[in-house]
This record gives structure tokens, sequence and C-alpha cells, in this order.
């Protein structure tokens, strides 16, 4: 999971193949199965209790003893899924133009449907029992109280469920529900024609979003970003009626599935299935907004540096300084336990373990699937996926995904099954730790003022990536799904000027200001698919830097209470809703604090870099 898309990374200089890359820079999937025989094994024992599931319908009021049979059933599909999806999910990540092996995976994927069909009897059957009942019996029975988190949610989930004939009708409704992402994607990519251009400097470029995003990141020539900005815009501009109309569905179908279930707002809706009180993001995007100095500060000091006369949103990612140092991955593997010494030795061994073991597939070969990230294989151990290809953006990827990684080992080997997977709302929390952590160390061992502005700045643009930009959304998704909830009309000004106020609001008069900024919203994806979601990498961050604080400064007493608070979050796996596992771990997301530590560390960031770069002049 990264929103940090980064822009396209330089070819690796020769693309080997896979067979000539040696085995310890692979992972080692026969530690799931040792074969496709195996694994051929294990999907028809899937199968079959799967079918032996299907067949407890009808038996739950018979007592505690059916009700934990059917919990520890649904435990051994759960735990056989993880082995049997991803052994053929890994294999395919390594090559994906494998027809045979893509069929498998396809093969998994129809199984996975017939599972949920086989289990779409328990939550109406298990409902109709009262739910002192239910109580009553985790009272007798000990292994059923085991369950007692996971079956109380979904009572407490229930508040909102209709009746029979209700649900039908929205059941119904399903279908047109993602009609208009469907068109957004249409629009936005399936029918979209990319504009070739020449930029002033002479290059003919296809402008796709990749594309637009390089040059907006290596072209030092300010009319080169400035005509890649325009013209990408005007893509957007050209049917911004039609986008406004698409996002007015989106926000009508909010509103008309929150009155459905009798919600008081769309917030409140989309909050309630992890127990999130609406006012943490209300006070999020409230506490960002009187931060957004820190903010301003970074991007004057740009502008100065970059020796610009007017400062535009395409001018905030072009790096100040050319650094292209590279980063052998064999030196990593030995700073990266080293940065996690304030976590404890045991901390530190197991991450040695897991960067030594064959969990990792670290090259690119033909066809492997881009990008990176952690599956958590349960019974077996997490491994991951990188490309990686020596840049600074590789390495903390790295220190990213083993954040994720230490997070799954951890709460694998201290939870029952059932509660092993954590929530997104606590995922990205190990993750951007890690990646402070070692952003720390590599600060402390960089000798070169240039390394040491570059490290500075990619980690600023981490945080108003992924924290000031995702508040900022969160604020746009929140004021236009008030305009339904208001009964007001929704137009592309409407929408344009929330958008160009929001971009105001938060950069003063740090950034000179064009037009077309007014339809930015246009493209962003998620405000189509998946609404009321970036808000989480904002709390993510806040809490992680909330945490670093904690773990790093104040007393060695306090500090040694800290990381045992942080260790039992990481082992804590999905046992209690988000909130109440991170104010355990010290982090009290309805109060301004988290947030004033994002700000505070942005600050402190911001000063270190004006230092490297007075130092360099
Ligand atoms: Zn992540």
């Amino acid at each position: 999971m990264d929103l940090r898309a980064t822009a396209e990374a330089a070819p690796a200089p020769h693309l080997r193949d896979r067979s000539d890359i040696p085995d310890r820079f692979k992972w080692n999937l026969a530690h799931i199965f040792s074969d496709w025989g195996g694994w051929q094994e294990a999907y028809d024992a899937l199968e079959t209790k799967i079918a032996a599931y299907a067949a407890l319908q009808g038996t739950l009021n018979q007592g505690a003893d059916r009700l934990l049979a059917t919990m520890k059933l649904s435990d051994e599909i759960g735990q056989l899924t993880y082995k049997v999806w991803y052994f053929a999910s890994l294999k395919y990540d390594e090559d994906q133009r494998d027809n045979q092996i893509n069929a498998k995976r396809q093969q998994v994927q129809i199984l996975f449907a017939k599972a949920s069909q086989a289990s779409a009897w328990f939550n109406p059957e298990l409902l109709a029992i009262p739910l002192p009942t239910i109580q009553k019996w985790m009272i007798e029975n000990n292994e059923l109280a085991l369950y007692r988190f996971a079956l109380e949610d979904l009572y407490r989930q229930q508040e909102h469920v209709l009746d029979d004939k209700g649900e039908h009708l929205l059941s119904l409704s399903s279908r047109f529900s993602s009609s208009p992402n469907d068109g957004y994607s249409a629009l936005s990519t399936a029918d979209v024609c990319y504009p070739t251009v020449r930029l002033p400097s002479g290059a003919e470029v296809t402008l796709t979003y990749g594309q637009y995003r390089a040059i907006l990141a290596t072209h030092r020539s300010q009319p080169d970003r400035a005509t890649a900005f325009t013209e990408f815009h005007e893509l957007y501009a050209a049917n911004v009626n039609t986008y406004a109309s698409l996002y007015h569905a989106v926000l009508q179908r909010d509103w008309f599935h929150s009155q459905a279930r009798d919600y008081r707002t769309t917030l409140d809706a989309a909050l309630h299935g992890n127990n999130i009180p609406p006012a943490v993001v209300e006070n999020l995007i409230e506490t960002t907004k009187a931060g957004t100095e820190p903010l301003r500060r970074y991007h004057r000091l740009r502008k100065r540096v970059l020796g610009l006369d007017t400062y535009h949103v395409y001018d905030t990612t072009i790096p100040l300084v050319d650094f292209d140092h590279k980063y052998a991955y064999d030196h990593v593997l030995a700073w990266l336990p080293a940065s996690v010494e304030p976590l404890g030795r045991d901390y530190q061994a197991q991450m040695r373990e897991a960067l030594g073991g064959a969990w990792i597939d670290v090259y690119e070969n033909p066809g492997k699937r881009s990008g990176a990230y952690s599956a958590p294989v349960y019974g077996v151990h997490p491994y991951m996926l990188l490309n990686y290809n020596d840049t600074l953006d590789a390495v903390f990827t790295l220190a990213h995904e083993m954040g994720h990684s230490m997070h799954t080992l951890l709460s694998n080997a201290h939870q029952p099954f059932v509660y092993s997977a954590y929530t997104i709302f606590v995922a990205e929390v190990p993750s951007t730790l890690s990646e402070a952590l070692f952003l720390e160390y590599m600060l402390a061992r960089a000798t070169d003022e240039r390394e040491k502005i570059v490290l500075l700045q990619h980690t600023i643009d981490g945080i108003v990536s992924t924290f000031y930009t995702q508040v900022m959304f969160a604020d746009y998704e929140l004021q236009a799904h008030r305009l339904v909830e208001g009964d007001r009309p929704v137009t592309a000004d409407g929408l344009g000027d929330i958008y160009f106020n929001l971009l105001k609001a938060y950069h003063g008069d740090a950034i000179d200001y064009d037009d077309l900024s007014r339809v930015t919203w246009a493209r962003i994806p998620h405000f189509f698919s998946t609404p009321y979601y970036v808000y989480q990498y904002a709390t993510c961050f806040a809490s992680s830097a909330q945490l670093m604080k904690q773990l790093t400064t104040g007393s060695e007493a306090d500090r040694a209470k800290a990381i045992e608070r942080y260790l039992t979050l990481l082992k804590s796996g999905g046992s209690d809703h988000p909130m109440t596992l991170l104010q355990r771990a010290g982090v009290d997301l309805s109060k301004p604090e988290p947030v004033r530590a994002v700000v505070d560390q942005l600050d402190d960031l911001v000063t270190q870099l004006e230092t490297a770069i007075n130092h360099l002049a």
C-alpha cells in the first residue's frame, strides 16, 4: 500500500532473466508448498471444507458447541486460504506472462466466490439468536469465549441492518451503485486520448499521468513543467461537467445508502465499520489546517533554492539538488536492523531473520509485477516483493514493506487466527514508523550535505503527500458530501471552488495559483472509487509521528514504556477496534496531539533542510 507512486523509476541498467538472478535475491515459495502437487492437495482440502461449512447451515441455535465448531471450521478455511491463494498469486507475480499460473490463480478466485456463497447463511442465522444467549454460551464455554470480540462486533454492526425486505431492496441497488465509478474509469482511462505535446525545451512527449509526473520530477526547465501541467489539466477541463455529474452521482449514492441505513451523515456511515468517531476526521482536518505554516515554509524555501520568480503546484516535486548515489542492496541489509535498535534486540533479531530467510524477491525480471508489497502468508511467514533498483526510493520502500512484515510477524505470533489480520486503519503505522527510524539512521551516517538534503527532501515530500495532501482530500470529500446532505446543488464550478479554496487555505501566499488547478479534483481516482478512505493514511501517519516522538525522546524509563506499548500494538493484530488499540499504544486520535506531532516533525525537518542548504552554499 503506497500512495507515493514513484515517478517513472529509471529502468534498471540490464534486466536479467529470473534464472540468472542468484537464489539469495529471490523468495523461496517452497516454504508454502514444495510444488504444485502440494498446492493441488491443499486446494482440494479447501474445497471439501467449504462444502462442510455450507452443510452446517441451520445448526447454530442448537447451542455453544455448534457455534464453536462453525467458528473453528471457518478458521481452518481461512488459514488454508492464505496458503492456497498466495502460492498461486506470488508465483504469478514472478512472471505475469505465465498463462498456466494465471489460470490457477483464477481458479482460486472462483473458489473464493464459492466460499462466500457457502458462508452467506452465517450472519443472519447468528443474529437471529439474541446476544445475551451468545454471551451466556461464552461464559459456559471457554473456547467459544475466544471469539467474543468478533461475535459482539457483528451484533454492533447489526444496528444499521434492515429487515429482509429492506436488505433485499438495497441489494438490488448494488449493481448500479458502482456505475458512477465505472463511468469515471471509462472517461478518465479507457476513452482518454493522451495528447502528444512539444515541450518548450524541444522534447516531444505523450502526456500520460506517469509521463506528467516524471516531467514534474525531472525537468529542470520551469516552462516544460508549466506546459505539462497545462496540457494535462486541459484534459480534465474539457470534460469537467461530465466529471462533475459522475461525482454528483457518487455523492448521491453515498447519501442514499446512509439515509437508507439510518445514519446521520455519510461520514458516520463510512466510519461505523471500524467504530471510528466522526470527531476523529473533523479533528484531523481542523488541527492540520491550523498547522500549515511548516508546509508554507518548505515551499518558500524551495522557491528560493530553485531560484524561481514564481512558484506553482508544478514546481513542488523537482529535486532541490542533483545527487544520484546508488544504494547497494547488501549495504541496506546491514543498515535496516541497525536502524530499529530503539525497538530492542528481539525486534532486531527477528528482522535479521526476515532479511536473510529467502522471504524477499529483490530484483526486477521480465514479466515480474511492478511496485512493492508485503504478503502476509499466515502459517508460513510474510513475503516481500520489491523491484529494487539501488535508488533512495527503493531503499525506503524496503524499510516500509519491512514495517508491514514485522507487524504481520508479531501479530501472527501472538494472536489466534481470528484476530491475526490488522485493519488498514493501523496498517500504515508500522510501515511509516519503520521509514522514520530508517531516516534517523541514514541522516546520522550521511557525511555528504547533498545526501542529507536528498534524504530530508524525500522525507518531507512523503509528509506532504501522505499527510497534508490526504487531509486536504478528506476535507474536500467532506465538504462535497455536505452539499448533498444539505440539499445544495453540485456543479463543476462549485466543486472547483471547494478545491481551489482548500489549495489556498493550505498554501496561503507560498504558491502562485493557476486557474486550471480548479479541475484537479477530477483527476483523483480515490474520490470516485473509495470515498472517505484516504484520511486513514493521514491518521496512520499522525499516529506514527506521535509514537516516534514517544519512542525517541524523554527519559529512558519513559522510552522503555513507549517501546513496550508499541510492540503490544504490533502484537495485537485485529483483536479490538483500531481506536482502542492505538489508545493503548499511547495515541488518542480524538485529540490534537498526534496531528501536532506531524506538524512539529515537519517544522523540524524543514529547519534541518535549511541548515543543510546553508552549509552547501
Ligand atoms: Zn504500506
